[in-house]
């Protein structure tokens, strides 16, 4: 099986991307080819932040890396909190803070429409770049149902499964999450 190297520090992600890719192609880990790197997602963009990752990552292993940039959009917030969903909260903070930041900002708000958007990018070794997008539709919940999921999965009712992020299985979400379309779009690309 051929090999990817997933460039994240998330073990949500790299779950979620095992799930979904796992049957196809041997994901591997930065631990499993022993690196260990803090990238600076300096980018303007999900896909400038994912092909910055990614490449940084194919540099340091030699090996097809992918990278996945993605965040909950919330146009009521001006697409907030956007490339910076996961320090929303404030530098290092962690998803209790997140949700806490998103309950207080949405408080008073009416219109909880809200997206969770995905960019991956798979960079291989000699520089060639394929790359997709995925969007999953939602609104933002007044309270937090569930308790599977990471991130703001808790708060995210789901268009699509008629429930939270948090209370769907793996199955579920993966089947309409942005995260699950983008990489599914990605293999529709790659078989092209
Ligand atoms: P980044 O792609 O590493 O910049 O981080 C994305 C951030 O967006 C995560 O830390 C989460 O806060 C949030 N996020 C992305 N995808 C999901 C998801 O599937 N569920 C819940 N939160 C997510």
């Amino acid at each position: 099986m051929k090999e990817i190297v997933a460039a994240t520090n998330n073990p949500d992600k790299l779950r979620e991307i095992r799930e979904i890719l796992g049957t196809k192609f041997s994901i591997l880990s930065l631990k499993d080819e022993g690196v260990s790197v803090e990238i600076d997602e300096n980018g303007l963009s999900f896909y400038d932040n994912a092909l910055i990752k990614a490449k940084t990552v194919t540099e340091l292993t030699g090996k097809p890396s992918l990278a996945d940039d993605s965040g909950l959009i919330v146009p009521a917030l001006g697409g907030a909190p956007g490339i910076y969903s996961a320090r929303y909260g404030g530098e290092d903070c962690d998803s209790l803070l997140n949700r806490a930041k998103l309950l207080k900002e949405m408080k008073n708000i009416e219109n909880r429409d809200a997206s969770f958007y995905s960019s991956i990018v798979l960079f291989f070794p000699d520089s060639t770049v394929v790359s997709a997008e995925g969007e999953a539709k939602g609104m933002i919940l007044k309270e937090e149902q569930g308790t599977k999921g990471f991130g703001y999965d808790s708060l995210f009712f789901s268009f699509a499964l008629k429930k939270s992020f948090a209370e769907a299985t793996p199955e579920e979400k993966n089947s309409v999450s942005h995260r699950g379309v983008a990489l599914k779009n990605l293999l529709k690309k790659l078989s092209e």
